[in-house]
């Protein structure tokens, strides 16, 4: 009800946008990748450096993500690193197949750690504001890409989220953590962006043009003035076909 006074632009619901709450300065240097600890260059980055090729939907079953399955398309860190609670009964929708991805800043404070215990401990609280302070079912996102490029399983992909107001159907979520009106995304946090779109929309098949940004979907500054145009790039460049 305090937030009413957003309602009229669709921000009040989702849990990325309009938070004015940063006390932090940003630091003032340039925010140069720290020591990547993760991910390593695997065969699969060296593979996407090189001129895009054809890409070759397998047999992979799809229909798949059928709502038995368990398998996590992006080996995501699984949730049990960060919270032992699950979703909260009652709260939670089916998301009955994933047919669009959206792209997420935090938006709150400037965010510059990127070790396990403070990440874990920040998505634990995340969750707290969602599910306590909302009355959500859980984390409003289903990944969480960290500064260090580590993928965070947030929400269990067989429920919908709670990332875009009145668009949650279908529709998963992808928080890169960080607030990119006031920083930049890290190298790693992009690469790993690049790299989980393309599983993702071959996992599910959902068609490039169906991977949005929050601000395309509803009046928001997510993801971002630095984190917009890199997510328009890696759609229009073809990188994720
Ligand atoms: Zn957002």
């Amino acid at each position: 009800m305090m937030l009413a006074g957003l309602g009229g632009l669709g921000l009040f619901a989702v849990g990325c946008t309009e938070k004015r709450t940063d006390l932090l300065a940003p630091r003032p240097e340039p925010d140069w990748p720290r020591v990547p600890t993760r991910p390593t260059t695997t065969a699969y980055d060296r593979a996407i450096a090189l001129p895009p090729k054809p890409h070759v939907l397998t047999a992979r079953p799809q229909s798949a993500a059928p709502v038995s399955s368990r398998r996590d398309p992006l080996n995501a860190r699984p949730r049990s690193r960060w919270t032992r609670a699950g979703a909260v009964a009652g709260r939670v929708n089916p998301m009955n197949g994933v047919q669009r991805i959206t792209v997420h800043h935090e938006g709150w404070h400037a965010v510059w750690f990127d070790d396990e215990r403070r990440t874990a401990a920040h998505l634990s609280t995340i969750r707290n504001i969602h599910v306590r302070d909302r009355g959500w079912g859980d984390i409003g996102y289903h990944y969480i890409i960290d500064r260090a490029g580590v993928v965070w399983q947030g929400r269990d992909a067989r429920y919908q989220g709670a990332h875009v107001k009145n668009n949650n159907e279908h529709n998963l979520g992808i928080l890169v953590l960080g607030n990119f009106e006031k920083q930049v995304p890290t190298t790693q946090q992009l690469n790993v962006l690049h790299r989980s779109l393309r599983a993702l929309t071959a996992h599910y098949r959902v068609p490039v043009r169906r991977v949005y940004t929050h601000r395309e979907l509803n009046p928001s500054q997510c993801p971002g003035r630095h984190l917009q145009p890199r997510v328009a790039a890696l759609r229009s460049s073809g990188a994720l076909a």
